[in-house]
């Protein structure tokens, strides 16, 4: 299933790219950028070049930050540390999806460059995020179903549910490890999995486009901060998908490759803008409704995700469920890592 769910995740990280590049590469763009003084093209290309290497870089140690953390003791699965690090990774998801895809949506689909009728009279981005919300949970409760259903444990998870509602009450979690528990365990794991995985998908969409916008850029003035942006930004959000692929306890080669994946997203997109410098016009119609259109679809599964997927299942959980104070932390860390990831909703 994980084999499956990977081919079919680079299968359509490769398709929203020739997506991507094929509709922004239409010149219909509505208004024409004014000249200044900082348009310098040849004086642009060295900039951008840096700008793949130190984001590709940046966005590396921002992915594997958390995974190394593993030789860490002090952030063993088990350890307190180690609830409060992913209570800060799905902040920074939840602002992803919140604070950089979603509103990045209203201003593509309410551009002044789109026809009145229909964009401006209905909001599109709104209802694309609500159905796409839907259909994760859809495919979140289907795909649990199911495999619940193939590895015969039907009757079990209902026993294990009150088992452990009875716990949450208690100061302590003891835990159960006889036969039932291996069924919950696995199917829990097979969550983290598609978590981790459809995350990256959400996440992906933004990670090119941003890169696309500083291919296609001429701007000197505007390049160089955006550099310095752009790699905090992949930094933070690297740490943010960083752990939820560690809870996911894939092998190197799946880990190497999820890495591999998000790293290379922004570079890419800037190399596909740098390719399409001349004909990219950032308000043509089509690109703004279809890049419009896939950010409100990964805002709609990145909200649900952090909220329901991560925030939720952790802070309904027995661990935290156990300890107010653990609670208490966790939320600090939720906010430190939303709030950090809004801070750099200025830049990109
Ligand atoms: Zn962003």
């Amino acid at each position: 299933m994980a084999t499956s769910l990977l081919k079919l995740i680079s299968s359509f990280f490769i398709l929203i790219s020739i997506f991507i590049s094929q509709a922004v590469a239409q010149s219909d763009g509505c208004q024409s950028e004014s000249k200044n003084s900082c348009n310098n093209k040849s004086a642009a290309l060295p900039l951008k070049l840096i700008a793949i290497a130190s984001i590709l870089v940046t966005s590396m140690i921002g992915v594997c930050l958390p995974l190394f953390s593993r030789s860490i003791p002090a952030l063993a699965p088990d350890r307190n540390l180690f609830i409060i690090v992913k209570a800060f990774a799905s902040g920074i998801i939840l602002a992803t999806g919140f604070m950089h895809v979603l509103p990045d949506s209203f201003d593509m689909l309410w551009s002044p460059c789109l026809k009145e009728n229909p964009w401006h009279k209905f909001p599109f981005t709104g209802f694309v995020a609500m159905l796409s919300a839907i259909f994760t949970l859809m495919v979140d409760s289907i795909a649990t179903s199911l495999y619940t259903k193939k590895n015969n444990t039907g009757v079990i998870p209902e026993i294990e549910v009150a088992d452990m509602a009875a716990d949450n009450t208690g100061e302590h979690f003891h835990g159960h490890h006889h036969g039932p528990k291996i069924g919950i365990e696995g199917s829990q794991l097979l969550r983290y999995r598609v978590v981790a995985m459809v995350l990256e998908l959400g996440i992906v969409v933004h990670s090119v486009v941003i890169g696309l916008s500083m291919g296609a850029s001429n701007n000197t003035c505007t390049i160089k901060p955006l550099v310095a942006a752009l790699c905090f930004h992949q930094m933070f959000e690297g740490m943010g998908l960083g752990g939820c692929i560690l809870q996911a306890e894939y092998k190197f080669l799946k880990k190497a490759l999820m890495v591999f994946f998000f790293s290379v997203t922004t570079p890419f997109g800037i190399a596909i803008g740098i390719a399409l410098s001349k004909t990219y016009k950032e308000n043509s119609p089509t690109s703004l409704i279809t890049v419009g259109l896939l950010n409100a679809s990964s805002a709609g599964l990145l909200i649900y995700m952090a909220l329901v997927d991560l925030l939720s299942a952790d802070f309904m959980g027995p661990k935290l469920q156990g300890s107010i104070k653990l609670q208490i932390k966790s939320y600090v860390a939720v906010l430190l890592g939303a709030g950090g990831m809004s801070v750099m909703a200025k830049w990109a």
